[in-house]
């Protein structure tokens, strides 16, 4: 595979100094895979619940047993687990227009959200978007990796907001992702001041990294794809909104029909995919923390800049390689397709996506179209040129296909 002999043998002295980290990641695997296997004894998943309607989909046994597993795995009162969202981004816009109404203002304390919810809100120009209906936009960025607690309280006094969105993994931002404990006291700030505001996370990529969710820890609605955690790499598409029972019926009737909601929704034979997905999430969740632990730590050594660092607590699965030269980070994820099982003869090259500003290149050599719990890297075009690493059915997949982008960006002689 061209894989330089280098590579290898700084990858095994590598791997040789990450057991702790992998340690601590099997851990996690275990206690999230007990969750899952308890879930499934609780509700009685048999076969029956792969079976799957059709038309209106009516009275499917297989999705409600879905959406009761995600419950009790989230520590959510109900959740809407659906092949109708056609992506985490369209859960994200399904779950806004559900809860916020004209003349509302939402707030994100995040800084700017996830690329792709520039036109929902408005933040670049749509006629459908949440401003075209009059809904307001206001944001605050984050100080030092850490929530404007000063002006998140000055703004929640002297301002009526609905809602508040949280983005918890960092996008294509150059920020740190938001783990559970941070999320934790700012939930607890706001709640001193303001006990009705709607707190909503998009919790992309974090399910099942740390043991807790957000919703055990205050958070109102949840929000994330089964292309990525959750779905463990099988699920074909969907996506989830978990959280309060009130607010997750307004969500499934903005998705479906007013009167109609959770009640319809045909499976057309996934309920069996998004089963095994989530039975393996536990499992291929630690996979990609490994490959992320191993790409941070083998590319630190090789002088990159990274983050997190090796031996950094995550909270997410995306692991960033600033490479300040845009011609490394295509170099790079062109060797991550290269290892790909899929496509691997393709060479990603940097286009202008819809829904994102600067041109992005995206690797993904993948059994589900643009999946990025499987190993995957992209980066918008723009400085510090930074690849956003993320996925890895398995570790050795993930391993090899680090040193194969390695190996890619080091020149020819360039041992
Ligand atoms: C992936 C992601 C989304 C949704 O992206 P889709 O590609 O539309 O599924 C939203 N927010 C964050 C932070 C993400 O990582």
């Amino acid at each position: 595979m061209k894989i330089k002999d280098s590579i290898v043998m700084l990858g095994e002295k590598c791997e040789m100094e990450l057991q702790e980290q992998f340690k601590q990641i099997d851990w996690m695997c275990e206690i999230n895979s007990l969750k899952v296997l308890n879930a499934f004894h609780k509700y009685g998943v048999s076969e029956a619940h792969f079976n799957s309607t059709t038309g209106y989909g009516y009275g499917d046994l297989g999705r409600s047993v879905i959406e009761q597993i995600y419950c009790e795995i989230m520590g959510a009162e109900d959740a809407l687990v659906r092949s109708q969202f056609i992506s985490g981004s369209h859960a994200l816009t399904v779950a806004l227009f559900a809860l916020l109404r004209p003349g509302d203002t939402m707030l994100s304390i995040t800084g700017k959200p996830y690329d792709t919810l520039d036109e929902v809100i408005g933040i670049r120009d749509n006629s459908s978007s949440l401003k075209s209906f009059n809904i307001n936009y206001e944001q605050i960025d984050l100080i030092n990796n850490d929530f404007d607690y000063e002006k998140i309280i000055e703004k929640l006094t002297k301002t009526k907001i609905k809602l508040i969105e949280i983005q918890r993994s960092k996008g294509y931002s150059t920020r740190k992702s938001i783990n559970i404990e941070k999320l934790a006291s700012v939930i607890k700030a706001i709640r001193e001041i303001n006990k009705d505001v709607i707190i909503m996370i998009d919790n992309c990529y974090c399910e099942f990294v740390e043991e807790k969710s957000p919703l055990e820890i205050g958070a109102d609605i949840i929000v994330g794809s089964l292309i990525k955690n959750l779905g463990g790499g099988i699920a074909p598409n969907g996506a989830y909104i978990a959280g309060k029972a009130t607010l997750v019926k307004l969500a499934s009737e903005r998705l479906t029909v007013p009167g109609e909601g959770k009640e319809v929704g045909p499976t057309l034979g996934i309920n069996k995919s998004l089963l095994q997905g989530l039975y393996m999430a536990p499992s291929v969740v630690a996979a990609s923390l490994k490959t992320a632990v191993f790409a941070s730590k083998l590319l630190e050594r090789l002088g990159y800049k990274v983050e997190p660092k090796y031996n950094e607590n995550r909270c997410d699965i995306v692991q960033n390689i600033i490479f300040d030269d845009e011609n490394k980070l295509i170099a790079f994820c062109q060797g991550i397709q290269k290892a790909s099982a899929i496509d691997s003869m393709a060479i990603p090259v940097p286009w202008q996506m819809p829904g994102y500003d600067d041109k992005v290149i995206m690797a993904s050599g993948s059994f589900v179209q643009g999946s990025s719990i499987e190993l995957s890297c992209d980066g918008p075009i723009r400085p510090p040129f930074i690849a956003y690493l993320q996925g890895g059915l398995t570790y050795q997949y993930g391993k090899i296909g680090v040193m194969m982008a390695v190996s890619n960006i080091l020149g020819e002689d360039d041992e």
